[in-house]
């Protein structure tokens, strides 16, 4: 039976998730070995025997896998950091997408990934244009590069340069959705002329969106913008 481990992600039969780095030899009887890091907690480094790695447990009855493969580590692909989150476990929040030299990419995540239910179009593009408005008129403003509604309609994308920090730009987020929570009156940009599909908008499903939101930024703190480990 072959013991060779390749590199990759796996999940034990109990639930936690592991990277295999590489596999070793036991100096002292050349047993092959799996050296693999925890994908959670203190993200501890760990040695286990390769034969033990191919073996099946029992679980509830059933014989599993100790450790499935999932596929390779996001850090040695090319794909871009937030497909490489489990949008399985992904919440309401915000969180730090990726760092790019002085510019952190920011996901706020208005709906749960595939739970059915997704920011309307009408109501997406009404935020887009009411986000935007409020963060490029706030204080922060020359810190603002970029405000996107992700395609999957489940969030945006907002991109601030480093020097705002993470506390800041929490605070900033929950002004923006109090903003467009109260905001009367005509949606800025909605003419003809400056948009690209103006009869789409709804200001009552963007504010109601907004109210949402407020209510998962309320108690949120720096440390809630890391996406959970798998
Ligand atoms: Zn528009």
């Amino acid at each position: 039976m072959s013991n060779e481990i390749k590199p990759g992600r796996y999940r034990h039969f109990k639930g936690n998730e592991y990277e295999v780095l590489f596999m070793a030899k036991n100096s002292e009887t050349l047993e092959p070995v799996v050296v693999y890091r925890a994908l959670y907690g203190d993200r501890g480094v760990w040695v286990r025997p390769a034969a033990m790695w191919n073996e099946t447990v029992e679980l509830n009855g059933e014989k599993v896998k100790r450790f499935t493969y999932l596929g390779e580590t996001c850090s040695s692909m090319t794909k871009i950091a937030s497909f490489c989150v489990d949008h399985n476990t992904l919440k309401k929040g915000v969180y730090v997408s990726r760092t790019d030299g002085d510019v952190v990419t920011y996901d706020v995540r208005f709906k749960v990934p595939n739970s059915g239910d997704y920011l309307p179009n009408d109501g997406i593009h009404t935020i887009e244009h009411l986000l935007a408005t409020y963060l490029r008129n706030s204080v922060y403003s020359e810190s603002v590069i970029y405000v996107g509604p992700m395609g999957c309609r489940t969030g945006f994308y907002v991109l601030i340069k480093k020097d705002v920090s993470k506390a800041d730009v929490i605070e900033l987020l929950k002004k923006a959705m109090q903003f467009i929570s109260d905001f009367e009156g005509e949606i800025p940009g909605c003419d003809k002329s400056e948009c690209g599909n103006y009869l789409e908008h709804s200001l009552a499903k963007a504010k109601a969106a907004a109210v949402d939101m407020l209510g998962v930024l309320k108690n949120y703190t720096p440390e809630m913008m890391e996406y959970q480990s798998r």
